[in-house]
């Protein structure tokens, strides 16, 4: 007898309960009162995804004299010239709306005395956010939105037009398999790490910057089912403090520690202020960084040494809002940082949509290539420089989108589900792809373990396709090499064994991320320019080139199993000069 089948039928279902899945889940009951409103979370929305440990400044804010095309512009320059500014302005539009209402959900925000928030830079505010998480997972409870935590979600249910039609999965806890039909999906399961080899090794190898736990799950599903992508090349590696991987914003803007290498001297020194910059552009940090290190003048360090006893306990304060990890380790080494430099490093690289642009493809709504199916936050892309009020905005979004596709396309919420006549095909398929590492491992009792393959993979992106050993650079022979590479891999998956439905959850995680990697690698070798130096650098294009490459790189998986490659073109929405870093 094999695991037993739960279905379960809603009007819209949210995969992913983190930041973006809990504001569309919210927005949706507020203008669908009656609406079934299922989120389906492989962890528990109490505390999981990128918010887990909190957050102590919220990273996208018009502050007084901001606009949304004043936000856009910064995005654009941000990005080296290429976004999608349509997505940017349809969110930024929302952005203090969305923080005002998750104020009102209980979230601290710090103000001056006249009541106005206190600012951390441009586009930042002060929040004491150690409990965001639980505050939206008690918002969607209130709203009487079911939540299945503890679920995998591994795949859409499409329906014969081509429709989203819900979503399958497995339980870990009780092993069953899930079967969720929908009027309308929303795909909000964040980016992917583990992508590339952890820097931290054996037990630490969780200490990622990204949330360890997005491993891709809504990229590869939507690659599956043929959703159009857009921009994985743009990977982020996020300039962190060394090994405890603490963000150097907090030091930067909070408490202007400039960046400094082994002999105290400023690198980041150029003026990008006439070009609408407030400091370089976040690529070109880790660059800097990069460049210095290549060249033989690192370690490198943010330096801390003019802050003084108060403000020293202010920055601890601050990280306990958000990374009590570093204050620990600071305590335990009896470390100063008035005193001592703080050392710093790049990250391995991720794969998202909310400091990069990597995602699916989506048009203003948030509906993907996919009908009915709709993407918001990291999983999302064309839109950098999100940040946890960017999710928020998009999330809202996303949710109106999907009610008014429920009643405008499918005869409202009191209309009964489409019939569906090849769905138990797709579900019995699915079933068994799904269980298959459990059950050769009964058979067979032995095969590949998900941790084996995982290391191979993360080898091969590492040494192949611009892995930290290499600077993150990348060229054309070295990524033929690891598209070769992981197709080989590609044919060890059926090998793949769990031995309980934790490690057939880690099995998934792999499969998930190996089918990110080849799109990855796909990408990162059709542009041919270095637009985003550091997180993209290749040796062997390394000027950006404006008149071949400003413009999208999409791809697609074809039935035949071949990634399709398209380019679609970048559209200026805010008038003005463009100012494009060089
Ligand atoms: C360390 C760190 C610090 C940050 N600091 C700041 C900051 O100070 N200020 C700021 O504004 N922004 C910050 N950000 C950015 C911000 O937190 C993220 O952009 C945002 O939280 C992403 O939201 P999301 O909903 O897309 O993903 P998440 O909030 O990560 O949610 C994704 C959810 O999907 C679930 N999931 C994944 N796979 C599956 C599956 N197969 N089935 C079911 N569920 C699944 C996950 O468990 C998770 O709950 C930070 C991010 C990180 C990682």
């Amino acid at each position: 007898m094999g695991p037993v089948r739960k279905d379960l039928f809603v009007d819209v279902v949210i995969v992913g309960g983190g930041t973006a899945g809990c504001l569309a889940a919210v927005t949706i009951k507020e203008r669908a009162p009656t609406a079934k409103v299922m989120i389906v979370e492989k962890a528990e929305i109490e505390r999981s995804g990128c918010l887990a440990a909190g957050m102590n400044a919220i990273n996208a804010y018009l502050n007084p004299g901001e606009t949304p095309e004043s936000f856009a512009k910064y995005v654009r320059y941000d990005a080296m010239g290429l976004i999608r500014e349509d997505l940017v302005l349809s969110a930024a539009q929302r952005l203090n709306k969305v923080v005002k209402k998750v104020e009102e959900m209980g979230l601290p925000i710090q103000k001056k005395t006249d009541g106005t928030y206190i600012p951390r830079g441009r586009w930042n505010i002060k929040i004491n956010g150690e409990n965001l998480k639980p505050l939206l997972a008690q918002a969607v409870k209130d709203h009487d939105v079911q939540v299945i935590n503890r679920v995998v979600a591994t795949n859409y249910l499409i329906n014969r037009e081509g429709r989203a039609a819900g979503v399958m999965g497995f339980g870990v806890r009780d092993e069953c398999f899930y079967v969720i039909k929908a009027k309308a999906v929303i795909c909000a399961t964040g980016g992917a790490a583990g992508i590339y080899h952890p820097h931290n090794p054996v037990d630490g190898h969780h200490k990622t910057w990204y949330s360890p736990f997005n491993t891709g799950a809504g990229y590869a599903m939507g690659i599956r089912a043929s959703a159009e992508m857009t921009t994985f090349e743009m990977r982020f590696i996020a300039l962190r403090t060394k090994d405890i991987i603490c963000p150097t914003g907090t030091l930067a803007l909070g408490f202007k520690a400039p960046q400094v290498n082994s002999y105290s001297v400023r690198y980041m020194t150029r003026d990008f202020s006439h070009l609408g910059g407030e400091g370089a552009p976040t690529c070109l940090r880790l660059y800097g960084y990069l460049k210095e290190t290549k060249e033989g003048r690192g370690p490198c360090y943010m330096d801390t040494r003019h802050l003084s006893p108060e403000r020293v306990r202010e920055l601890k304060e601050s990280y306990l809002d958000m990374y009590p990890g570093i204050v620990l380790y600071w305590a335990a080494n009896r470390i100063n940082p008035g005193q001592e430099q703080v050392e710093i490093s790049g990250t391995e690289p991720y794969i998202m949509g909310g400091h990069c642009q990597a995602g699916y493809w989506i048009d203003r709504k948030r509906e993907t290539t996919v009908k009915g199916l709709y993407a918001c936050g990291d999983v999302a892309g064309g839109y950098p420089f999100k940040f946890v009020s960017g999710c928020w905005a998009e999330g809202t979004i996303a949710g109106e989108s999907a009610v008014e596709y429920i009643e405008e396309a499918l005869g409202g919420f009191n209309s009964s589900l489409p019939r569906e006549e090849n769905g138990e095909a797709q579900i019995s398929k699915e079933k068994e792809r799904v269980f298959r590492p459990q059950v050769r491992y009964r058979q067979e009792k032995s095969g590949i373990r998900p941790w084996e393959m995982e290391e191979r993979i993360q080898k091969i992106m590492d040494e192949y396709a611009g892995g930290i050993g290499s600077f993150y650079e990348i060229n054309e022979h070295r990524l033929v090499r690891a598209g070769d590479e992981l197709r080989r891999l590609q044919e060890q998956v059926r090998y793949l064994v769990a031995g309980d439905s934790h490690e057939l959850m880690q099995a998934h995680e792999v499969i998930d991320r190996l089918i990110v990697a080849e799109v990855l690698v796909e990408h990162l070798r059709y542009r041919k320019e270095t637009r985003w130096p550091g997180f993209q650098s290749r040796t062997d294009y390394p000027e950006r080139d404006d008149l071949h490459w400003l413009k999208f790189v999409n791809s697609k998986l074809k039935a035949n199993g071949e990634i399709e490659m398209i380019e679609r073109p970048y559209k200026q929405e805010i008038p003005g000069e463009r100012y494009i870093p060089r």
